[in-house]
């Protein structure tokens, strides 16, 4: 049997080797072959006009139907102001033990708050948002520790706070044997 595996599906376009170098992150974290592939989904399809965002439910779930059938776990990245029914907004989302999660970089980067474009930390920030959505989809619930990649975030100073990494609870409680 292939070993588990982690695809990550790009829904936008990205600069120079960005998406590689994501991956090659998240294959380190995770001690897992990590893939990156192009995708396209009609993203028009998934766009509420009243809240000029994109349902995050529907998009994960086309993930899950379309991208995820060859990968252990599959994470769709995308570059769109992303939504659920109780929140403003959200970086990106994972059903706890699922096959799959969707990140957006939308909100990640300095510009959007009226800052200097830095690839460095859009790159920080995506790694983080790409293996916390991973962690769910690994059975990892919210840590309470600072530094920990699974710390909840609801704004990018808190992403920026914490680590690119799980902590050492965090580590030995996904829900698969790692080396
Ligand atoms: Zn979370
Ligand atoms: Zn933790």
């Amino acid at each position: 049997m292939a070993p588990p595996n982690i695809t990550l599906v790009s829904f936008c376009r990205f600069e120079n080797d960005f998406l590689e170098r994501i991956a090659n992150d998240v294959s380190n974290e995770f001690n897992m072959p990590v893939k990156a592939k192009e995708g396209y989904i009609d993203l028009s399809d998934y766009y509420d006009p009243v809240r000029r965002q994109y349902n995050a439910n529907e998009l994960l779930k086309e993930v899950d139907l379309k991208y995820s059938f060859d990968s252990f776990k599959t994470i769709g990245i995308f570059n769109v102001d992303l939504f659920v029914p109780i929140l403003t907004y959200i970086f990106g989302q994972a059903h706890l033990n699922g096959r799959s999660g969707i990140v957006s970089l939308y909100r990640l980067s300095n510009e959007r708050y009226g800052m200097d474009p830095d690839e460095d930390i859009l790159f920080e920030r995506t790694v983080k948002e790409v293996i916390h959505e991973l962690g769910h989809t690994l059975g990892l619930i919210h840590c309470h520790t600072t530094t920990c990649v699974m710390r909840s975030s609801t704004y990018v100073e808190d992403l920026d706070q914490k680590n690119a990494n799980l902590c050492s609870k965090c580590k030995g409680e996904q829900g698969f044997i790692t080396q």
